[in-house]
């Protein structure tokens, strides 16, 4: 392990735990600063002591660079192979193997951590055979969201890994704004040529129950709407055995009227999100129970910002089997060809 998989190693297994981003960062940065050094520079720097001089190496990683390069496996590492493993129950384990694939997932084209090429990689490696990618709308500002010019830079850059990844499959998509009306935050054209969208909503998440309600089924009705992001929008104070990174985040569900938001994905075959995110996961177990008893069709998503966070799916596998969801509602059981078919095509009204 070079000492640059080894601190890529490290970001990665904190990202699948809860560990507090500015934590994370030290690592990023570390690994950014030693990938842009000339061959031997580190190994010079440790014979001689100074490694802790480079700007952006402390403590804690340098130990992880002086360890690897001494070709022994850094401490951290092993430590957190342990203590940061997802668990997945038996009957959780037979969901996740079915799964093809995750469609809910940003890049730092919006506020993910890491490139549209790292998270499939990342994504193959976990067995998948796509990934969606689905940054966010430009109004989502503080998350950079992307305006229609980005996105099609963003289609073009997919196109190309898509010719170095087959078979492996990159499916273009996005995670539009819901707004406050019930209308999506990009251009509807744009949102035709996507492979899969999901539509969520970020902002005004208090707002009285009648008009929430109205909001949630005019976006489930849209043609170009294929999933429903975490329906609920809440985040948790703490994860049952964990607190989240930022307990100054939790908030409350949203209100809405869920019979009738399930009643239209349903009617308009839109899916509703199984969001894996341990601050989130929504929907809340009564409500997936309504989603079910309308037979909505159900998607396993990660909502990954990060590599690491792709292995998140497996909360949504056990979700799913505590409610022993028929194996073929969830879309994400789907061959690749079937997803982007079904996505294309499924009623309007
Ligand atoms: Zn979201
Ligand atoms: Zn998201």
């Amino acid at each position: 392990m070079t000492p640059l998989e080894a601190l890529n190693r490290v970001v990665y297994l904190m990202d699948r735990s809860l560990a507090a981003s500015a934590k994370i960062g030290a690592f990023r940065n570390a690994a950014a600063v030693i990938a842009e050094l000339p061959p031997g520079e580190l190994e010079q720097r440790v014979a001689a002591g100074t490694l802790l001089e480079l700007p952006g190496i402390g403590k804690s990683t340098g130990a992880v660079i002086t360890q690897a390069l001494a070709g022994e496996v850094p401490q951290r590492i092993v430590d957190l192979e342990a203590t940061t493993i997802v668990p997945l129950s038996n009957k959780g384990q037979v969901y996740r193997q079915a799964l093809r694939g995750d469609c809910h997932a940003h890049t730092f084209w919006s506020d993910g951590a890491t490139s549209v090429e790292t998270m499939a990689r990342t994504a193959q490696d976990l067995g998948h055979e796509y990934l969606v990618i689905t940054d966010h709308s430009p109004r989502l500002t503080v998350a950079h969201g992307l305006n229609a010019a980005r996105l099609r830079e963003q289609l073009s850059e997919i196109a190309f890994l898509n010719e170095r990844m087959a078979p492996f499959r990159i499916l273009a998509g996005i995670e539009v704004d819901i707004l406050e009306d019930g209308s999506l935050d990009q251009d509807p054209d744009l949102l035709a040529r996507l492979d899969v969208v999901v539509a969520s909503a970020h902002s005004k998440l208090r707002m009285e129950r009648t008009a929430m309600t109205r909001r949630l089924v005019l976006a489930v009705a849209s043609p170009h709407v294929d999933i429903l992001g975490h329906c609920t929008g809440r985040k948790l104070r703490s994860t049952g055995t964990q607190a989240v990174s930022d307990p100054e985040l939790a908030r409350p569900e949203s209100s809405f009227d869920p019979e009738l938001v399930f009643a239209a994905c349903a009617r308009f075959g839109t899916a509703v999100e199984i969001n894996c995110r341990p601050e989130r996961q929504d929907p809340p177990d009564p409500l997936l129970e309504l989603a079910l008893d309308w037979e909505c069709f159900i998607s396993i998503d990660t909502d990954a910002h990060a590599p690491g966070q792709l292995e998140w799916q497996a909360f949504g596998c056990d979700k799913a089997a505590r409610h022993e969801i028929p194996m073929d509602r969830i879309v994400n059981t789907w061959s690749v060809d079937r997803l982007v078919e079904w996505a294309a095509n499924h009623p309007t009204g």
